[in-house]
């Protein structure tokens, strides 16, 4: 079983919703986490938190994932301050506009396909670069949909970059091994957040699992060895 604790976790899409909950989780379990979002203040006062609450190490810094050089700059901060890197959880992501492919407007669908297929590249490229010369592997997780699997009438650009997420993963799972690093998909399913009630406006939340118990389900995924993770594509919803 894979022991979370006293790792090295950078974790993107940190100031809320299932990100948040992951930061949280993983530092009870003992890791150092990175903590990134847009919103600075918010991973800030997280990593000050998790500190204080868990007696864990936790940075937050704001980071926009589609700048590649403050991404590249996070990556190597992570791992100077806890001493390596092991764990990249590319989570960030905005669900884009709600429309036909007729309707989409270019701009938006350039602006979502950057946030969520190359706001997974930099931070995979770059801590692959980390644990190559570090020596010691790493593992990457991706943060999926079933809409990257499936395709759905309306959902446009956040359909296809998840469809790139996990061609991303799979990718890496087939150039990891030489290094040592491990990739893997989880699709969150349907979860009470911010993301989720802007795509069903009309659902009642309290129907849907919380971010707290989705990231319990990431955890039990996570404990599994390299070889059960490697280039494979889970539901989070099946480790309730
Ligand atoms: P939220 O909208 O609640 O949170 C999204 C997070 O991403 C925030 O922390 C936000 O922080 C961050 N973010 C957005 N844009 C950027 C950016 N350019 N740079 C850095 N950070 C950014 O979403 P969820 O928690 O619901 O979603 C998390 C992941 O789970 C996403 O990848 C989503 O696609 C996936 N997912 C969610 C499902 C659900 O039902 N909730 C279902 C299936 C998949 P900030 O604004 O501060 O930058």
């Amino acid at each position: 079983m894979y022991d979370l604790s006293g790792r090295s976790v950078l974790i993107t899409g940190a100031s809320r919703g299932i990100g948040r909950a992951l930061a949280q989780a993983l530092a009870e379990e003992g890791a150092n986490t990175a903590l990134l979002a847009r919103s600075g203040d918010e991973v800030h006062a997280l990593a000050l938190n998790l500190k204080k609450k868990f007696g864990v190490d936790a940075i937050g810094r704001a980071c926009d994932v589609t700048d590649a050089g403050r991404v590249a700059a996070m990556i190597d901060e992570t791992a100077s301050r806890f001493g390596g890197l092991d764990l990249v959880i590319c989570n960030a992501g905005i669900l884009g506009a709600k429309t036909t492919l007729a309707e989409y407007d270019p701009q938006a669908w350039a602006h979502a396909m950057d946030v969520n297929v190359n706001g997974c590249f930099y931070p995979a490229h770059f801590a692959m670069k980390r644990m190559k010369i570090r020596g010691k592997g790493g593992r990457i997780l991706f943060v999926s949909s079933s809409v990257g699997r499936n395709v759905r009438a309306g959902w446009g650009a956040y359909s296809i970059s998840k469809y790139a997420v996990e061609g991303l993963s799979q990718l890496l799972a087939e150039e990891g091994p030489l290094l040592g690093i491990t990739s893997f998909c989880v699709n969150p399913g349907g979860t009470a957040t911010a993301m989720r009630a802007a795509a069903f406006p009309q659902e009642d939340p309290a129907t849907l699992p919380t971010p707290d118990s989705i990231a319990g389900a990431f955890l039990r995924i996570l404990r599994k060895n390299d070889k059960e993770l490697n280039g494979q594509t889970f539901d989070a919803a099946d480790y309730l």
